[in-house]
């Protein structure tokens, strides 16, 4: 489980450069967050003005 961006997303970057680890990236179409290193702090989500990042709430297996 991990926070992840949803198509609300308008490639502003500002989550980018909150995410102390480097786990935000631009990708195809919007910014992504990468599971294997998100630690759920929750900091990208406050500052998206869109609100476009949501806590995944589906199981990987
Ligand atoms: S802060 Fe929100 S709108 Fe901006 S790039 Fe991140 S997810 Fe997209
Ligand atoms: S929840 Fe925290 S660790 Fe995960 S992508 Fe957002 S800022 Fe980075």
């Amino acid at each position: 489980m991990s926070y992840v961006i949803t198509n609300d997303c308008d490639c502003c970057g500002d989550c980018a450069d909150e995410c102390a680890i480097g786990s935000i990236t631009i990708g195809e179409n919007i910014y992504v967050i990468d599971e294997e290193i998100c630690v759920e702090c929750g900091d990208c989500s406050y500052i998206c003005d869109n609100g476009a990042i949501k806590k995944n709430q589906t199981h990987h297996i």
